[in-house]
């Protein structure tokens, strides 16, 4: 089982060492593999019960790129996980669907383990064309990659505290499940509440979230139910 925490631009280094220390109290199910991706300036070498990724990195080692981090950068702390196509990226800084796939390309070439998300926007749904619009975004993507996993997130459902229905949830699950044999995640509004019905939905490996793991306690509520299970 994953639990994938996204802080997004939220926590600052000092935070994150303090949530990590927190988290660090806690013991892991056999099973269970948790990830957190801070903001690019909490990126640090910590000991950690969580693999610790990036939120983003350019498809290079370094070079002239203003504002982005590259190889380099990441290897100073260690780092070789990273999240791509996130629809944050895709949709308000207009990353396509080619610079995700040149990431993902480059940094598959450096063995690096990816969390892919994937996920249809509102219209699409509405529009019926939820699988073909989550088709396109495995485009240049390695869907064999060893080291990867998919996240499905429908756009509608990040951040605006409803998630998609169990049902929904597993329909698409199980289209990405003829696409790729990576290990597959929900992300969408997971909380206390929702997050033992989500687990149990066939197919589903984990879950990302995002607001609700920025409280630590609510992140470790959030551990210990993954665990009962
Ligand atoms: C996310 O960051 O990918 C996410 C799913 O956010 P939230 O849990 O806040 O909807």
């Amino acid at each position: 089982m994953i639990l994938v925490a996204n802080f997004k631009m939220n926590h600052t280094r000092a935070s994150t060492r303090a949530y990590i220390n927190k988290l660090n109290e806690i013991e892991l199910a056999p099973n269970m593999r948790l990830f957190l991706f801070p903001p690019a300036t909490a990126l640090d070498k910590y000991e950690s019960i969580a693999t610790i990724g990036a939120q983003n990195a350019y498809a290079a080692k370094s070079g002239s790129y203003t504002g982005e981090i590259g190889l380099e950068q990441l290897e100073e702390f260690g780092i070789e996980t990273l999240l791509l196509g996130h629809s944050e990226r895709r949709h308000i800084f207009n990353e396509t669907q080619e610079l995700i796939a040149k990431k993902f390309a480059f940094y598959q070439e450096q063995g690096f383990e990816i969390v892919y998300c994937v996920g249809e926007t509102l219209e699409q749904r509405e529009a019926g064309t939820t699988f073909r619009s989550i088709k396109h975004q495995f485009d240049g993507i390695d869907r064999a990659y060893e080291k990867l996993i998919v996240a499905y997130e429908p756009v509608w459902a990040i951040g605006t505290g409803k998630s998609a229905k169990a049902e929904d949830i597993e329909e698409v699950l199980e289209f990405v499940s003829q696409i790729t044999p990576a290990p597959l995640l929900y992300g969408g509004s997971v909380k206390r509440g929702n997050i033992a019905e989500i687990l149990s939905i066939a197919k589903c490996d984990g879950v990302l979230i995002g607001s609700a793991s920025w409280n630590v306690e609510q992140f470790i509520t959030m551990i210990e139910i993954a665990k009962e299970m």
